[in-house]
């Protein structure tokens, strides 16, 4: 493992809170590494009738607490680090909102921006083919990503009913609805996001018309938390997307007006004084990194990791940071923001809402039994604000920040599945 690495810099986050509970180094030593790795070829028939063959990795970080769950991510970064670290933080993030599942992630280098529909099909079918025996609904169950989506879970689960000659829709999470997906599966982790952003904001005893907020990444989640927070009062004063963004020094962005723009012009930079937002809203260009340096109250990460970094954390002013990405903070840069008294709502919990539905979607293709939306909205918010209110007592009364509490909070379940099992100090007597 690289100094420096995604995957390290989760470790030592998580290391912090060891000081703050009872473990034993049995434990420790099993949590230091994933349970095992996958790295697959798939070759892929181009539609020009040449042949590709990509790359992809599926992690099984741990499955202490249940089988494995996490999502699959299409990306011209992927790489094992990465996919490992992402697997790391689903096993400490379902056990965080109390899931029964382990962690684990799967990845494809591959920009699906460059592929037509048909080659992201075959190259979505091959990939489950490849790792068809390492997952199952007791196994392992995939879910959306970084540029995944519920088509591509679709045909994921169909290419493994397909192979195992029996519909078993509990293998895969986030499919549409019509093919067993949960209502209320789309919007969730950005509505996850804002509830215990919520939460916090209540707690601090703020309003959330006093509130500017920024935003960078417009994807699904950064899109849905920026909608429900706009809707409940909050400023939304800065959103990005990868190519750059828009803030405004006065008024508000309204999330769905900009969306319809964006849908239009391909990018935010492309709302920059088009359309009508530019007609009725006073905001100016900036880039990302402009962005994360704004003067708001509230910052939400909501892109990929690595973003607030030693060099930008000092600059940042925000006093909340709501971390909807996995992984956008580096330790390093924990360190300054927690010096300066920032408070972090960390990956863990703030994005913990997607795989709480997806939760949702394998309880109710296991049952049979189908919940209405609003039955799921009441659900994930009951499991979001007990994750919160449980990170939240437990940082006050030992004085940390709030990731130190989650990863503390979470490491007693996991380790405590570890112990139950039998320590050294036990087998020693
Ligand atoms: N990819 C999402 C995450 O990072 C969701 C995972 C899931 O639903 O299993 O939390």
């Amino acid at each position: 493992m690289q100094k420096g690495s995604f995957f390290e810099n989760s470790k030592r986050l998580f290391h912090k809170s060891l000081q703050h509970i009872a473990f034993s180094d049995d434990a420790l030593k099993i949590l230091d590494r994933p349970k095992e790795t996958i790295e697959v070829t798939i070759p892929v028939r181009m539609d020009d009738g040449t042949l590709e063959v990509f790359t992809g990795y599926r992690v099984h970080y741990s499955d202490l607490l249940g089988p494995m769950k996490g999502g699959i991510r299409y990306h011209p970064l992927v790489n094992l680090d990465e996919v490992t670290s992402l697997a790391f933080l689903m096993a400490f993030k379902c056990a965080v909102v109390g899931l029964p599942f382990g962690g684990a992630k799967g990845g494809v280098i591959v920009d699906p921006k460059k592929l037509s529909k048909h080659e992201l099909e075959r190259l979505s079918r091959g990939y489950i083919r490849a790792i068809y025996e390492f997952i199952g609904p007791d196994i392992d169950i995939p879910a959306p990503d970084v540029y995944t989506n519920e088509m591509i879970m679709g045909w994921m689960a169909d290419e493994y009913n397909k192979i195992s000659r029996k519909l078993t829709p509990a293998v895969i999470t986030g499919k549409p609805v019509s093919l067993g997906g949960s209502l209320g599966r789309n919007d969730a982790t950005g509505r996850g996001a804002y509830y215990v952003l919520r939460e916090l904001v209540k707690a601090l005893k703020l309003k959330p018309k006093n509130l500017r907020v920024a935003i960078q990444g417009f994807g699904n989640a950064g899109f849905h938390a920026a909608s429900l927070l706009h809707q409940d009062g909050f400023r939304i004063v800065g959103l990005s997307d990868s190519k750059g963004g828009i803030l405004t020094e006065h008024g508000t962005l309204d999330p769905s007006s900009i969306m319809r723009i964006k849908e239009k012009q391909g990018t935010l930079e492309g709302v920059y004084c088009k359309g009508t937002v530019c007609d009725v809203i006073d905001h100016k260009k900036v880039s990302n990194e402009q962005l994360l340096e704004s003067n708001v109250d509230i910052l939400i990460p909501a892109a990929i990791e690595n973003q607030i970094t030693k060099d930008n954390a000092g600059r940042i002013k925000a006093k909340i940071i709501c971390e909807i990405a996995n992984g956008p903070t580096t330790a390093e840069a924990d360190e300054l923001l927690a010096k300066k008294g920032k408070l972090v709502i960390p990956d863990i919990l703030a994005n913990a809402g997607g795989v709480t539905v997806s939760y949702f979607e394998w309880l109710q293709n296991r049952s049979g039994q189908y919940w209405s939306e609003k039955e799921v909205h009441a659900k994930l918010e009951t499991m979001m604000i007990e994750g919160f209110r449980s990170v939240y007592s437990l940082q006050k009364s030992k004085k940390i920040d709030m990731r130190t509490a989650a990863y503390a909070h979470a490491a007693k379940k996991i380790m405590g599945a570890i112990e139950a099992r039998g320590t050294t100090a036990y087998f020693k007597q």
